[in-house]
């Protein structure tokens, strides 16, 4: 075969990307040993910053300021950094086409390498509405927030519509950031989502309800309950009406959706074992097929400590599970094994002054403490999630980073609990005294 040979192969420059390749060099790789290949046009960075700081109207973050790994307090890996350290870095680098069989890679360039071991991090993208055929969504002014092209097309938009309107749609926790970013940018939002409220996946009622009634004081209008159905352009193709299930319809020329992301899979789509929706890998991130691993986003894992098998989008597991994924690799090469993944599910947001995380498994029921009175930024309150007489999840707005810690350990230990409320009277105490 025609075909340079890689010992490591890395495809995708995201976080996960980023991480593996600060661990391959932890633990040692020479000159040219290992190649990433990334089809954004930037060295790996934190993404989370997309829709927090990069769209901020005073001192906005920018590259080089966030590239991995500085999102967990590790060293800034700017495109020097994978040069000083022997690793071949190719950008706007898209593979195309791969083959588990004769372990080759492709670019869209046609540009054939074989790889000794191949690590994917693919990420995820976004769900466009145009995927459910929704008149209209091709018009221009309708944004996305994937990468940092879309981000950069966004802030073009910000600046251009600085004292105008625009309607975010969905209220997860993308819409739920852009809508404040936006306002932050002296643009009058409206947020639509067909759920009950914001955060439906994770939130209560009761936590989604200080949240948006914070957004309203901050003028954002939320509209729930319905969907867009369509949007009207002008004679140039630009958004300037959105149509609602409801019957009402919005004018704006700025219209920014999140309403989720699925998984990347790629051209490895159809060579790996698939479940729920990702490449099905062992505990240390090994697929279906021979030295073949996936991380991050992409890969449905065993999450030890419930028993099962999950895919879990969020920064932090994208981080831990490219460094196991490293580990193990390096450690076949002796003939050795790593200690299982053993993963504590970690989310995290913020908007405004808000901040909140939240550790565990949101199953079971749930209480809320601290929320009588909390209408303002500096508000502390929590909750637990109880199941089977366990606290099996705690969730914190405004912690320190001290009292975010005693949450994780609450859900890593998962005590048992008598009387809900204990944990109410408690509050932070509880998880304290654990
Ligand atoms: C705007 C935004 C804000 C977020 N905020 C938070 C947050 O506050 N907290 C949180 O926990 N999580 C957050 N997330 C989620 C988090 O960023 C992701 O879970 C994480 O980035 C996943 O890492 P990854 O390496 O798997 O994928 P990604 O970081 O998405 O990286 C995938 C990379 O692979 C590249 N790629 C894809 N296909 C190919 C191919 N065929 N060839 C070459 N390269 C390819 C992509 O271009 C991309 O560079 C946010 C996500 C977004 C989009």
């Amino acid at each position: 075969m025609d075909a340079a040979m890689l010992k490591y192969v890395l495809v995708g420059g995201g976080v996960a990307g980023g991480y593996a390749a600060r661990e391959f060099v932890k633990l040692g790789v020479n000159p040219g040993e290992l190649a990433i290949f990334s089809k954004e046009p930037v060295a790996p960075y934190e993404r989370p910053a997309l829709s927090k700081a990069y769209l901020f109207p005073e001192s906005p973050a920018r590259l080089p300021g966030f590239h991995t790994c500085v999102g967990s307090g590790g060293e800034r890996q700017a495109p020097e950094w994978y040069a000083d350290n022997g690793i071949d870095l190719h950008l706007s680098s898209e593979i195309a086409k791969a083959d588990t069989k004769s372990k080759t890679i492709t670019t869209a360039q046609g540009k054939t390498f074989e790889y000794g071991s191949l690590l994917i991090a693919t990420g995820s993208t976004f769900i466009n509405l145009a995927d459910f055929k929704t008149p209209g969504a091709d018009a221009g002014g309708i944004h996305y927030l994937r990468e940092k092209d879309d981000a950069d097309k966004l802030v073009e938009e910000i600046g251009a519509n600085k004292g105008g309107e625009a309607v975010v749609v969905g209220g997860g926790y993308i819409g739920v950031e852009l809508a404040a970013c936006l306002a932050l940018n002296s643009i009058r939002v409206t947020m639509v989502f067909p759920d009950p409220h914001f955060m439906p996946r994770l939130f209560t009622p009761e936590i989604a309800s200080f949240y948006e009634s914070y957004y309203k004081a901050k003028g954002i209008n939320i509209i729930k309950g319905t969907s867009v159905t369509a949007f009207e352009k002008d004679d140039q193709g630009n958004v300037v009406k959105v149509i609602l299930g409801d019957g009402r319809s919005l004018s704006t020329n700025l219209v920014v959706v999140g309403i989720g992301a699925r998984p990347n899979l790629g051209p490895f789509k159809g060579l790996l074992e698939e479940e729920k929706g990702g490449f099905k890998v062992d505990s240390s991130f090994r697929s279906s097929a021979e030295d073949v691993y996936a991380v991050g986003d992409i890969a449905t894992f065993p999450l030890k400590m419930y028993g099962d098998r999950r895919r879990v989008e969020h920064v932090d597991h994208a981080r831990k599970s490219a460094i196991q994924a490293v580990q193990a690799i390096k450690a076949a090469e002796k003939g050795e094994t790593v200690d299982d993944y053993d993963y504590l599910p970690f989310f995290y947001s913020r908007s405004f002054d808000l901040s909140w995380q939240f550790y565990g498994d949101n199953t079971g029921d749930s209480v809320v403490w601290g929320l009588d009175g909390a209408s303002a930024s500096g508000s502390k309150f929590g909750a637990y999630w109880i199941n089977d007489g366990k606290v099996v999840g705690a969730f914190l707005e405004g912690g320190s980073p001290d009292e975010n810690k005693l949450l994780a350990r609450v859900a890593r230990q998962r005590p048992s609990v008598s009387s809900k409320k204990d944990l109410i009277s408690g509050g932070l105490d509880f998880a304290a005294k654990i």
